[in-house]
């Protein structure tokens, strides 16, 4: 199987809205998001990116909520709309160095997360990479960025250099997932992948242990006879 061949998507303003109020609506109830966790974001031209907006519920935000922000911007302000969301720098700062990402979808899942935090950075990605064909296919390149306060430039600049070597899904370990597309449906298959694999492996996880545990009950009652 080949890497995804999703058609890279320019976006005027009232469509690129739709698509962010579509996505932050379908994370929410995937349980991807809480209210307020999480951002997306749409490039709209080579100097601007409309984002989801600060401390308002995601999943009833609408169009005038939006936040127009200049990418050159170092401070948490909109051209047009509401405060932007405070991660405003993770998507400005990817975008000014990749000029072909059109598309970030920023969730905080609880499967990858946790599963991240059970197994620790190193057997995480040697489990996803286990399932070749898929993490090729609807992931790309996974990248691995260490706790770094959320919202500060350092974090911006981490999770930046890491796509701009090839990454298309960044973990920020203890916060959340970073997935980069050229249209908003790859970004976010991208993030929804790496969230449904990590589910998967988690449930496989609980029946192994399930099964050892019975082995092992089966075992001390056959030699207690
Ligand atoms: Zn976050």
């Amino acid at each position: 199987m080949k890497a995804g061949s999703i058609k890279a998507e320019a976006l005027d303003r009232e469509s690129a809205a739709d698509a962010i109020l579509d996505t932050s609506r379908r994370l929410y109830l995937l349980r991807h998001n809480t209210t307020l966790s999480g951002n997306i974001s749409v490039r709209l031209s080579s100097n601007t990116m409309l984002i989801t907006p600060a401390s308002l519920d995601k999943n009833r935000i609408t169009a005038k909520h939006l936040s127009l922000v200049d990418i050159h911007s170092k401070e948490q302000e909109s051209i047009d709309g509401p405060k932007p969301s405070s991660e405003f720098r993770l998507h400005s700062e990817i975008y000014l160095r990749m000029p072909e990402v059109r598309a970030i979808v920023h969730p905080h899942g609880t499967f990858s997360l946790a599963l991240a935090d059970a197994l620790g950075s190193s057997l995480f990605e040697k489990a996803l990479k286990s399932k070749h064909e898929e993490y090729v296919y609807y992931i790309g390149r996974f990248a691995w960025q260490r706790w770094i306060k959320a919202g500060t430039p350092e974090i911006a600049r981490a999770a930046a250099s890491a796509v701009q070597k090839g990454a298309t899904v960044v973990m920020l370990a203890d916060h959340g997932t970073v997935a980069v597309g050229k249209s908003i449906a790859e970004a976010l298959g991208r993030a929804e992948s790496l969230e449904k694999m990590s589910e998967r492996m988690y449930i496989a996880e609980q029946i192994r242990m399930a099964r050892n545990m019975d082995k092992l009950a089966k075992s001390g009652s056959s030699k207690s006879k």
